[in-house]
């Protein structure tokens, strides 16, 4: 009976934490059917075109134009090089076929033009579409599943309900081509996994992919010094399938002289003057250069994180560098940041017979997987 009484006594306490994180994480708890992406296509205005019926819905009231093309720029839309409207503060423009044209590309979805800005406004599944052909059209199905899984939880991570957009159309985020990007496959990778995420603990993901881990991905922590528990290291061999997967750089003594010389002019603005010695201070748990050291005549100058990469224009942190006689030899691997779920090993997986759910598992250490709509 007093075990009893015990239990009754802190089973309120165990309940009113989960309540409290109930409060602190609403935004993501609520999606229960299919949202909508906002994702930004052009900040610079430009030409929008349907072959179908355009309606401009300004305020309350909704204009009917003709197929053809309607031109943002400097605010204004302008039909005919007539000012027809402003978009202040914003404006959303429909298609009867909800197909439109914008800089040579089809796209789903409708239009909301804000300041200079275009932005795509289309249903979550639609995108995707598109986004599994940009980002894993390998041809190996499970690893498509697995990647709509993934880019849909990183998209509904990441949205932004009090900013003007939620998500880019490029590396920045996602990449994102409309319409000529989307084949039978990715749609039926998307349908398939409809709705379904990636969570743990019961909050939906920030799901981080890149292309080729090289070995090992790294932890989230490390590259963004943002900690995850399910975006730590692991090693992955499945990638060694890529042709990214090793790679290396050869140049002349004399020209990665210059070109070191070259670069710290422009990024710290200074001339650094002769460059003496190129040094590898600091490696993350997984291998990666955190840290690089240049010594040259008129100082030391270091380099960290992210900012290495385009030292060298390199595909990756995950590098040596050799000296042999008159050549020095950037020997490394992988393509891109390294964190969370490694879009080639993922094909490397599907090749040995992995199911999508399995590839995710493996990625994200820890998570479920569940069907929000
Ligand atoms: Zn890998």
């Amino acid at each position: 009976m007093d075990k009893l009484k015990i239990l009754l006594l802190i089973l309120p306490f165990f309940l009113g934490c989960i309540g409290v994180e109930r409060i602190e994480k609403p935004r993501l708890r609520r999606i229960s059917a299919e949202p909508y992406v906002r994702v930004l296509l052009g900040d610079k205005g430009g030409i929008i075109s349907s072959e179908k019926k355009i309606y401009i819905h300004k305020g309350a009231k909704v204009y009917r134009l003709s197929s053809g093309s309607i031109e943002l720029r400097e605010g204004n839309i302008y039909r005919d090089k007539q000012v027809i409207f402003n978009t202040e503060p914003s404006l959303k423009v429909c298609f009867e076929d909800k197909k439109f044209r914008f800089n040579g590309l089809s796209y789903r979805g409708e239009v909301i033009f804000n300041k200079s800005m275009v932005i795509n406004r289309v249903p979550l599944e639609l995108y995707l579409y598109s986004v599994v052909g940009c980002e894993f059209n390998c041809g190996e199905i499970e690893t498509m599943k697995a990647g709509a899984c993934a880019a849909r939880t990183y998209a509904i991570y990441h949205l932004k309900p009090d900013k003007e957009f939620d998500l880019f159309s490029t590396h920045m985020d996602q990449v994102y081509k409309g319409l000529n990007s989307e084949t039978k496959n990715t749609r039926a990778a998307c349908d398939y996994t409809r709705g379904l995420v990636c969570m743990y603990k019961g909050t939906v993901i920030n799901a981080m992919y890149s292309s080729v881990c090289g070995g090992k991905t790294a932890s989230a922590k490390d590259v963004f010094g943002d900690d995850k528990p399910y975006l730590k290291s692991r090693s992955c061999n499945y990638c060694e399938i890529s042709p990214h997967y090793s790679w290396n750089q050869k140049y002349s003594r004399q020209n990665f002289q210059e070109l070191v010389r070259d670069r710290i002019k422009s990024k710290k603005g200074k001339d650094p003057g002769r460059i003496k010695d190129v040094k590898i201070k600091k490696r993350d748990k997984s291998g990666r250069v955190k840290e690089i050291m240049v010594k040259a005549e008129k100082g030391e100058f270091s380099f960290y994180g992210e900012e290495i990469r385009s030292l060298f224009d390199l595909k990756s942190r995950y590098f040596d560098i050799k000296t042999r006689g008159d050549w020095v030899y950037i020997e490394g691997r992988g393509w891109g940041h390294g964190v969370g779920m490694c879009a080639w090993g993922a094909i490397g997986m599907a090749k040995k017979g992995k199911r999508y759910k399995d590839i995710l598992r493996y990625y994200y250490k820890g998570i479920n997987i569940k069907k929000l709509y």
